[in-house]
């Protein structure tokens, strides 16, 4: 097999994209080719372009991608010509010292090949039309017509899920549900409070509210998006622009604060707001992030009493198990999808799609091919 497909190429850090034709060559034993039919554009994309994320040139971005498989290698398992899959950006080895301890996201091979941005073995499977190598971001690349990625990316879900609300699956949707069901302890009538509503923040309310949440918060400081928080589930919304979270999250709570915060703005304010809002012995998840050279301070009064804080990438996924769980939670209407996709867009258009995430104008816009 050696395919010729459009891709949207980044050449270098705070270049517009361009979408131009690159080759795949041949399917290695556990590979899949995937006809991608819909991607997402997340923030992680927008730090590659930005230059707060370094990655290697050129490279074919995108990372929450679904699509219909169109051939299998040799020894490719678990998936067939023709099904729908949803991709996972976290493939692992399944024996290193962290996957033994059930901590996929942590897998040394994942760990040392993802800043590479190539294919789970080393290689790269994809090459510029004059012959250079091309990286993919996150194992799989997916602002392309194709992807090629490992068998156990590639997550077979049920074919009556619309590709443009599946994509969202294999990032936003399983980072935010995933920390709220996966990572927190959130017991049934807890308060949560959740800071930031973009995709992440929106599917952290929703996993809330499926883990049984009591109250859920949330804060962000766009008022639109507090309007959609409150569609997917929130009881409570706060602007911070003119309303502190901190003194909300004390005065629905006999002054205490919040059982479990859920940070997904990603701001150094945001995290501090986190560990100030939740009470004594409460719960921190960060799930935003800043650029890694940031610093982030403390008041030290404020982590004093016992707190438990993680950090979460991935919302604990395992997506086998995960990203057929929330399709069928959507098509059962107990996970709303449609509420975070802004705009469908042309791989064409996919720079203005960028500058509408920048500008804080869009939940999601989708990539439809
Ligand atoms: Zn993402
Ligand atoms: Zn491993």
């Amino acid at each position: 097999m050696s395919i010729e497909y459009r891709a949207a190429v980044l050449h270098a850090a705070q270049t517009p994209l361009t979408v131009e034709t690159v080759i795949a060559d041949g399917l290695k034993r556990n590979d899949v080719l995937v006809r991608i039919k819909a991607a997402g554009l997340c923030h992680t994309d927008l730090e590659v372009i930005t230059g707060s994320l370094r990655y290697p040139t050129p490279i074919v971005l995108g990372h929450e991608a679904a699509g219909v498989v169109e051939e299998i290698g040799p020894e490719a398992r678990g998936v067939s010509v023709g099904d729908h899959v949803v991709l996972s950006w976290n493939p692992h080895c399944g024996h290193c010292f962290y996957c033994d301890r059930d901590l996929p996201i942590l897998c040394e091979t994942y760990l040392a090949q993802g800043p590479k941005a190539v294919g789970f073995d080393g290689d790269s499977r994809a090459r510029l039309a004059d012959g250079r190598e091309l990286k993919q971001l996150m194992f799989i690349g997916g602002f392309g017509e194709y992807a090629v990625v490992a068998d156990h990316q590639a997550i077979v879900v049920p074919k009556e899920l619309p590709f443009d609300r599946a994509c969202l699956i294999g990032c936003g949707v399983m980072t935010g549900v995933g920390a709220a069901l996966n990572i927190a302890r959130i017991a049934y009538g807890d308060t949560v409070m959740v800071i930031g509503c973009g995709a992440v923040g929106l599917s952290a309310v929703q996993g809330a509210r499926l883990a049984g949440a009591g109250q859920i918060i949330a804060v962000d400081l766009d008022g639109d998006k507090l309007a959609l928080a409150e569609r997917v589930g929130a009881t409570l919304t706060v602007n911070a622009r003119n309303q502190d979270p901190i003194a909300v999250a004390k005065a629905r709570t006999g002054g205490r604060g919040v059982d479990v915060v859920l940070e997904a703005a990603g701001s150094a304010a945001g995290f501090r707001t986190a560990v100030e809002a939740v009470r004594p012995g409460g719960e921190v998840v960060w799930l935003g992030k800043v650029d890694v050279e940031t610093e982030v301070s403390f008041r030290w009064g404020s982590l004093m009493a016992e707190r438990r804080i993680r950090r979460s990438s991935y919302g604990g996924a395992r997506p086998a198990r995960d990203f057929p769980l929330l399709a069928r939670a959507y098509l059962d209407g107990r996970l709303f999808l449609d509420e975070l996709i802004t705009r469908h867009i042309p791989l064409a258009e996919i720079n203005d799609g960028f500058a509408a995430l920048k500008a804080g104008e869009a939940i999601r816009s989708v990539v439809m091919f």
